[in-house]
């Protein structure tokens, strides 16, 4: 009986294993048939002078009195974003901190869903660093207009040493050039949030992007939404953006890359015309030409830097 018994446990055992096969090839062919959808993978870069509420250099930058503060007011900007787009489907998050030390965002404070990239590598990609081909989705948020704007909240374009940023005949915000390297590896920017300024230089590169206007401003100074109102903007805003990503379109500027650079002091464009391939195009201006965008890119890392 024992070894009956056993015959026939063996028999179910294998009738058992038989169905299970079945099962499993089933589940192939249906898997196969309908692939399971692909999370979107986003790329935030964040800066500080756009965040709701920043209106003076002393908030943004160790020492500031008020500084925890407007930290801690972009940490939760940045995670009104990763809100938005894990409503819409994001299953990869890469923020990058994208001011001043690159050490603003409070890593404890920032959603677990995120990774934080902090402090830079001094590679070309500056803003963008962590950017490749693999993403879907850029986002830029706190961030402002180009040196210069009228009516802008504490405009600049990457220092305060620079009047201009021309890159293929075109006056750059920082925006814009990140927005041209999002393009360089085929992925769109899909929001920016900031001040109405910055808002419409974007409209005018980029075209189609959703934007976020966290604040009004009035030549120097800026009405403000409430922070509770910027982030729930900002989260309405990326989640809308995520869910239409086919209506955006990479930002792409086409070779030859020329890149005009105008300082403030006559004695930056001196040093600048000693870089390689510099063309001194005024008392104060040099400019750069390549068709191969990244050493272009690398130029520029070496020219924002004279000083
Ligand atoms: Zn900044």
């Amino acid at each position: 009986m024992a070894y009956d018994g056993l015959i026939l446990k063996g028999g179910t055992v294998k009738k058992g294993l038989f169905v299970l096969s079945i099962l499993i090839l089933l589940a192939g062919v249906s898997a196969q048939a309908q692939p399971a959808a692909k999370g979107l993978k986003v790329f935030i870069s964040v800066d500080l002078e756009g965040i709701c509420g920043v209106i003076n250099w002393d908030e943004t930058g160790q020492g500031g009195p008020d500084y925890p503060l407007f930290r801690k007011l972009m940490t939760q900007e940045a995670n009104a974003a990763i809100e938005g787009a894990l409503a819409a489907g994001a299953t990869e998050i890469l923020v990058r901190d994208s001011h001043g030390s690159g050490r603003n965002i409070l890593p404890d404070l920032l959603r677990p869903e995120a990774r934080l990239l902090r402090d830079w590598t001094y590679g070309p990609l500056s803003m963008m660093e962590g950017i490749d081909k693999s993403f879907d989705a850029v986002i830029f948020i706190g961030y402002h207009a180009r040196a210069g704007t009228p009516d802008a909240v504490l405009k600049h374009t990457m220092t305060t040493s620079l009047y201009d940023v021309i890159l293929n005949g075109k006056k750059m915000p920082e925006a814009g050039f990140n927005g041209a390297i999002a393009g360089y590896f085929g992925v769109p920017v899909v929001l920016i949030s900031g001040d109405q300024a910055i808002a419409q230089q974007a409209k005018e590169l980029f075209g189609e992007v959703e934007t976020a206007i966290v604040k009004e401003a009035i030549a120097t100074a800026a009405i403000m939404l409430h922070p509770q109102k910027a982030q729930e903007l900002i989260r309405q805003k990326t989640t809308g953006a995520l869910k239409k990503l086919k209506d955006f379109k990479p930002y792409k500027l086409n070779p030859p890359y020329n890149l005009e650079v105008d300082y403030t002091e006559e004695a930056m464009a001196v040093k600048a015309s000693w870089i390689p391939g510099a063309i001194r195009t005024g008392p104060r201006s040099v400019s750069f030409t390549s068709n191969d965008f990244m050493e272009m890119l690398k130029l520029w890392r070496l020219a924002r830097n004279v000083g």
